[in-house]
């Protein structure tokens, strides 16, 4: 009777254990679908960089970063970055999580939140871009928040680009300003709801060892769910992943920076008036971001050095 008691007792405890784990998952994937519904409501009117939009969709982005407990970056107005580029005000959405140890260190985390606003299309006016890119930035307030309860030794900053979709405006600007040397790593998020296959990519995987890093942490803290590559790499073909996202600015500086993305540009919703926050997977969202969190740590916490890249401009 001993025996089988300790069973029981063994198995509710495991239940109970795997219960508060699915709730844990539940709420997060709550959470991204109250970001991603947001984001990519109607009433932000698809984000276009310069529009009243995108305005509104960075005073969200704002709200939840202080909420969050991030500070705002000397030189800014508030967590707003304003710059103007081709001829149009932008504005940048930034965070600031002081590194415990390392504070000279900088790790950029960053998707872009901006979108290509109304469409002709009379019966869906509105492009509203959930799965890109409300999907990333819902995963970077998601890390902000995170990370802050981690307190990592280097200094995090978690910027939300707007000018994306007209050619990197905002993080080109970004790039423009920071000191290469300074910046260990931008790890940009962008399109993370609709997987195919459930798998996750990270662009310019041959460059340097990124790639590597994530997977080896990853398979070290869970080798069973995680398996030895969970993120996999992007296809390098003629689209070019890597070179159309917001991490392209800082590797032409040869900083380590790479996109962790879902979902390819050929999806049915891309740049759709139908790219709507219904269509996304949360679950598998859910996966990757919490992947994420775990793969990312060595680098927060400086205990890996990411190789510089060297990319040639122009190539592709
Ligand atoms: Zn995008």
């Amino acid at each position: 009777m001993k025996y089988l008691s300790t069973l029981l007792l063994l198995f509710l405890l495991q239940s109970a254990f795997a219960q508060s784990n699915n709730q844990a998952d539940t709420s997060i994937q709550n959470l991204l679908r109250h970001y991603v519904t947001a984001l990519a409501h109607d009433s932000m009117q698809g984000r276009k960089t310069g529009s009243s939009g995108m305005y509104k969709a960075a005073a969200f982005i704002a709200n939840e970063m202080r909420a969050a407990g991030l500070k705002t970056a000397a030189g800014n107005d508030g967590y707003a970055q304003l710059f103007t580029a081709d001829g149009l005000s932008a504005v940048n959405v930034m965070g600031v999580l002081e590194g415990q140890e390392l504070k000279d260190e900088v790790v950029i985390i960053c998707a872009h939140y901006d979108h290509i606003g109304l469409s002709e299309n009379k019966k869906d006016s509105i492009f509203n871009g959930a799965n890109d890119n409300a999907s990333g930035t819902a995963a970077l307030l998601f890390l902000a928040a995170q990370l802050k309860k981690l307190q990592p030794k280097r200094t995090l900053l978690f910027i939300a680009f707007s000018g994306e979709e007209m050619g990197l405006l905002g993080s080109k600007y970004v790039a423009s300003i920071v000191d290469p040397v300074k910046i260990k790593a931008v790890i940009n998020f962008e399109m993370l709801g609709i997987p195919s296959g459930k798998r996750a990519f990270i662009t310019g995987a041959n460059y340097g060892n990124f790639f590597s890093v994530l997977n080896k942490e990853l398979a070290k803290k869970d080798l069973q769910k995680y398996g030895k590559y969970f993120f996999r790499r992007a296809p390098e073909d003629i689209r070019m992943l890597f070179t159309r996202s917001d991490n392209y600015p800082f590797a032409l500086k040869g900083i380590p920076a790479h996109t962790i993305y879902v979902t390819d540009d050929e999806n049915k919703h891309y740049h759709k008036e139908s790219d709507e926050a219904h269509t996304l997977s949360y679950s598998f969202m859910t996966e990757v971001v919490e992947a994420a969190f775990i793969a990312i740590q060595p680098i927060v916490n400086g205990e890996v050095e990411l190789k510089k890249i060297v990319v040639r401009p122009g190539r592709y």
